[in-house]
């Protein structure tokens, strides 16, 4: 396969300073490989990264966001030898340093060396070089093949599934029949409504603010669904589930009135798991919390296995992701993409950049 020496990228210049750009093509190191990227989605801390910056913040001017992506393996670096020339992976942005303490849990999306290229440890897309451009190299540690069925820009959904799955390990999972909660209908909320129904929820009440997403959830697997501007979502909980409260609930929206009505619709003994970045601290209801003996756990990432579970439930259909994807735009034209995805022109849910083109 030849591989050109120059290829085009979309470098972070400054605060919301993106722009499309000769880079050179990178070279794979040990245990890396280089891809040729087909598919990278915009995801919510996109605008944020390229409008605020991240912690620590890579260099202006050489920095290439983008951690949503897919592509093919077009050639090896040393060592490598699960992954060969002409593999279709999927990627997931963190890659741990390996030997700190979290990462000896198996804890790398929160690993301690965070930032610190030099001890080994990635974050691609913040941290480290992403997506948005013609070809990326990446660790081996972080690389999934996809399946057959699945297409380059579904793979890179992947990791939109894989947190909502690791969500739910955080909090022990679910047990079958039981009834769910989610707050959010945005691309992770409406993976967690699929995610929770192919596990085997019995009932999954989806609770928003707009109709259209609402529409969608459904369409996806909500038995109920419920827009927060015109019912009260505590108590059409309540009514769903004979008064008792759900027995799981997923919070993805950030918003702090979601956070503190998670709480107010748990059941006794529910499990709480908060996936939605907050954008306000919220009030919570922390009496509540103690005595009815409920549990929560954050998210971040993916871990456990979690993209590979996810790509083995998108190749059997339990899983789908094709109505989440409503825009394209080359590489070219990132900008507006961004805009489209911020301002949700055209109803944007999931807005796919193709650095090379339709595969
Ligand atoms: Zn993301
Ligand atoms: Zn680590």
């Amino acid at each position: 396969m030849s591989i050109p020496t120059k290829m085009h990228a979309a470098v972070l210049y400054g605060q919301n300073d993106l722009r499309v750009q000769d880079y050179s093509v990178p070279a794979p190191g040990p245990l890396e490989v280089l891809l040729k990227v087909y598919a990278c989605a915009i995801c919510g801390t996109d605008p944020r990264l390229i409008g605020h910056g991240w912690k620590p913040m890579p260099n202006y001017g050489t920095f290439i966001p983008g951690h949503e992506y897919s592509g093919q393996v077009v050639a090896i670096g040393e060592g490598v030898s699960q992954f060969q020339v002409g593999d279709r992976v999927a990627i997931e942005s963190h890659k741990g340093c390996g030997h700190c303490v979290n990462c000896k849990r198996g804890r790398y999306t929160i690993c301690l060396n965070y930032g610190k290229p030099e001890t080994g440890h990635r974050h691609y897309g913040f941290t480290s070089n992403g997506g948005y451009a013609q070809y990326v190299v990446n660790h081996i540690s972080n690389l999934y093949k996809i399946p057959d069925s699945v297409s380059y820009e579904e793979a890179a959904l992947i990791t939109t599934a894989a947190c909502v799955h690791f969500a739910l390990d955080n909090i022990g999972g679910l047990l079958g029949g039981e009834n769910v909660a989610v707050l959010g209908p945005g691309p992770i909320g409406l993976m967690a409504v699929q995610l929770v129904k192919a596990l085997g929820a019995t009932k999954v009440i989806l609770i928003g603010t707009r109709d259209e997403r609402l529409a969608m959830g459904r369409q996806l697997g909500a038995d109920v669904i419920v827009n927060s501007t015109r019912q009260d979502p505590v108590q059409v909980v309540k009514d769903e589930t004979d008064g008792l409260g759900a027995e799981l609930i997923v919070e993805c929206s950030g918003h702090p009135v979601a956070a503190a009505q998670a709480i107010e619709m748990a059941m006794r003994g529910a499990r709480i798991s908060f996936v939605g970045d907050p954008v306000e601290m919220p009030q919570i209801n922390l009496k509540k919390f103690v005595l009815d003996d409920l549990r929560a756990a954050g998210v971040r990432g993916e871990g456990m296995a979690d993209c590979a579970r996810s790509l083995a439930l998108l190749g059997t259909g339990k899983l789908c992701v094709k109505p989440l994807i409503t825009h394209h735009f080359p590489l070219e034209e990132i900008n507006e993409g961004l805009q489209t995805f911020i301002q949700r022109k055209g109803g944007a849910l999931k807005v796919i950049i193709q650095p090379n083109g339709c595969e």
